[in-house]
């Protein structure tokens, strides 16, 4: 049976596009990871071209964006390598914006998912080795993404009571944020007389500990 090979997969074929040129990147590099060969990238404003680490493989890729957008289409590919990949349990090309975007999913879920749990992580999925600074700074970072998003959340939340009470003069709103956990608990309107509770999957964007607090009376 023939063995899959991420980087012989359709979204590195000829036209393919990526909606973003974080999505082309990762997607490149976890190609990187699960076939075990490092690439040299060379990106310029509009350009992205990986070639090879090994200076005799014929692997290549070159994409480019639509001008004016972050939406990147691959215009050159060869989907082969020539080379043997590499031998070492590091990978050059595992960056914290990498790490980063691939534990943002389970940190959101588990606030105290260690930078150890991220070696472990890398090591099982991939079989790379990265080093507890790094995976403690990828964390760090995940952390800060994910309260920025809590905020962002609480923030609209916030702007419609108010706009409740800007558009329905006399109305009460309240948003209870539990003191314990400063998670979201409900929003109440006089107006509408009614109790609402948020959906399970907005709850789940809320903060399990404190960066955002109150209500908007
Ligand atoms: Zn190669």
């Amino acid at each position: 049976m023939q063995h899959h090979l991420e980087h012989q997969s359709p979204q590195f074929a000829v036209n393919s596009q990526f909606e973003s040129f974080l999505a082309l990147k990762h997607a490149c590099t976890r190609a990187a990871l699960l076939d075990v060969y490092e690439f040299v990238p060379d990106k310029d404003l509009d350009r992205y071209i990986l070639k090879c680490k090994d200076k005799e493989c014929v692997w290549y890729l070159y994409a480019s964006t639509f001008p004016g957008t972050d939406v990147w289409r691959i215009r050159k590919s060869t989907q082969a390598h020539s080379c043997h990949g590499i031998q070492h349990s590091g990978h050059r090309n595992v960056d914290e914006e990498f790490i980063s975007t691939e534990i943002l999913p389970k940190l959101r879920s588990d606030p105290k998912f260690t930078p150890k749990a991220i070696q472990n992580h890398f090591k099982e999925q991939y079989g790379v080795a990265i080093t507890y600074s790094k995976a403690w700074r990828a964390q760090e970072h995940t952390l800060k993404v994910i309260n920025g998003s809590h905020e962002e959340t609480y923030n609209s939340l916030s702007k419609y009571c108010q706009e409740i009470q800007r558009s329905n003069p006399g109305s009460t709103v309240q948003l209870d944020i539990d003191p314990t956990t400063n998670r979201f608990k409900r929003l109440f309107s006089s107006y509408l007389r009614e109790l609402y509770r948020m959906p399970v999957d907005l709850l789940h964007w809320l903060p399990a500990k404190g960066t955002v607090e109150g209500s908007c009376l």
